[in-house]
């Protein structure tokens, strides 16, 4: 019987793939980086028929590292980078443009347009859960329709699909059979009513998407369609799709209200799952879907940091201030517990809760003895207390976080996980497992074959690496706290 999963996580820099048995153990992987465009000032770009070229290559190569044929494979899951928008021919299969990445300012002027019109931005917040901005799918694909001649026309007409990066991957692995998405995928394009489950048609018509275009949106585990046999020498299922930051959460077994994982990348992503209730934020925090199983829709909390690995990474490159980014939980170690230098790392701006594109970064509070492990510390230290900003942002929303599940590479830092639960006064877990973006997708799409029998089954697979415990008192933590909050204050643009 064929019991292997092949996992596709279809990222930002990368495509990977993953091979997993039906325990959840990682066999193999395979992995190929694929060429980022910038066109403009804030423009980024993807040739989705490249992104097409490496998943199917990475997916050839996990199979062949681990000796495991496409018959042997029970199903496919796929997660991917949300919101990036993809506009394809039907009849070719060719993209009309390259792919709008999510991280695209090209169309900021237009939200900001758009935020003059009384009540907009409650309306989409009400509807979608998403701030009004160029990041999601939904000005993106309205650029493409107007900027490619005789795209309306025939977007109307029902020759043209619009996906996400997931129905893009299902399109070309089926062959052009399935043009669908899942419900975390489409909730994050600004035009998929997350309390009605449905696309949205008064969104449809402020962003001039047409229905014809849009894919038919299905749960996280679904019967999506058959692989081509000539891909991987038979046809497997493809049953699970899942956004990638709702993936890790899945593969963190965030499944009970109140649970809560951070991802420790370039960037971090923190969702913390309230259950069947969508909590609408008065702290720009995004609400999302978590995921939806048999039609249940679970929701999120979701917030960003841009800088969190990254600030390591211009430590390491910019500043030269050291080799490896290994290399600095020793130095920080080594450095007094109630360092008043602090690094905000505003490069691009500050994410959430401030969200503001024009603040910039600021090294803060140095003195005569301030050298590089203050430095490096305090650049560790903005991880932890950005981590806060967003607790705080959660509370004020009246969700409670008890304890956080961290993965992502960053987590190997031990003084980081450990700076982490003192700031935030709560335990962090580290699981065995840190690769847990692909194995969300695994799960996903083992469950529904049966490989997995319940989300029980999969909570208890879930395994503690580590426990972090708040080992400092109050006094120093709203001490440090306050001197992050002025640091940050000096970095806030006027406008
Ligand atoms: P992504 O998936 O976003 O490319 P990864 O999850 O692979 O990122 O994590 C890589 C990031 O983690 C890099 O930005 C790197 O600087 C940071 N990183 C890796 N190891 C450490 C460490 N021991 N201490 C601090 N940061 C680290």
């Amino acid at each position: 019987m064929s019991t292997y999963i092949l996992a596709i996580d279809q990222g930002t820099t990368s495509s990977r793939a993953l091979v997993f048995d039906a325990s959840g153990n990682q066999l193999g992987v395979g992995q190929q980086e694929f060429t980022q465009h910038f066109p403009d000032n804030g423009w980024v770009e993807h040739d989705a028929e490249e992104i097409w070229g490496t998943t199917l290559a990475s997916c050839r190569a996990a199979l062949e590292a681990t000796g495991i044929t496409g018959a042997d494979l029970a199903c496919i899951g796929i997660t991917n980078q949300r919101e990036t928008t993809v506009v394809w021919d039907k009849a070719t299969g060719k993209p009309i443009h390259h792919a709008i990445v999510w991280q695209d300012r090209r169309t900021s002027d237009y939200c900001t347009e758009l935020k003059q019109k009384a009540g907009l931005v409650e309306k989409i917040q009400d509807k979608t859960g998403l701030l009004l901005d160029s990041y999601f799918s939904a000005t993106k694909i309205r650029w493409i329709l107007n900027a490619v001649p005789g795209a309306r026309a025939r977007a109307a007409n029902g020759e043209l699909a619009f996906g996400t990066i997931d129905s893009w991957l299902l399109w070309q692995l089926t062959g052009g059979q399935s043009h669908c998405t899942d419900a975390t995928n489409a909730s994050r394009t600004m035009l998929f009513n997350i309390q009605e489950q449905c696309w949205d048609e008064e969104l449809m018509a402020l962003f001039d998407v047409p229905a014809a275009i849009l894919p038919e949106v299905k749960d996280c585990a679904a019967d999506f369609g058959l692989s081509q046999a000539s891909l991987f020498g038979s046809a497997v299922p493809i049953t699970g799709m899942i956004g990638d930051q709702q993936s890790a959460a899945f593969g963190q077994g965030c499944f009970g209200a109140g649970m809560a994982k951070s991802t420790y990348g370039t960037g971090c992503f923190l969702l913390l799952n309230t259950g069947e209730v969508m909590l609408k934020s008065s702290n720009q925090l995004l609400s999302t879907i978590a995921y939806r199983l048999n039609g249940q829709t679970v929701y999120a909390i979701e917030g960003s940091i841009f800088m969190a690995g990254a600030t390591m990474q211009w430590i390491r490159d910019g500043l030269k201030l050291i080799d490896d980014a290994a290399e600095s939980g020793a130095l920080a170690e080594a450095t007094p517990d109630n360092l008043s230098v602090y690094l905000v790392p505003a490069f691009t701006g500050l994410g959430a809760p401030y969200w503001d594109p024009n603040a910039r970064g600021a090294l803060l509070g140095m003195t005569r003895d301030t050298g590089i492990k203050e430095i490096v510390t305090a650049g560790l230290m903005s991880v932890c207390y950005q981590t806060r900003d967003l607790v705080e942002a959660i509370a004020a929303d009246g969700a409670v976080l008890s304890t956080l599940r961290v993965d992502g590479g960053m987590v190997k830092n031990n003084y980081v996980l450990q700076k982490l639960a003192d700031v935030l006064d709560a335990e962090v877990h580290r699981p065995e497992i840190i690769e847990t973006t692909a194995l969300g997708a695994a799960y996903m799409a083992g469950l529904q074959l049966g490989l997995f029998s319940s989300l029980e089954e999969i909570s208890e697979k879930w395994q503690l690496q580590q426990a972090f415990k708040p080992a400092k008192d109050a006094s120093w933590r709203e001490q440090q706290y306050q001197g992050w909050q002025d640091a940050v204050a000096r970095t806030r643009s006027q406008g």
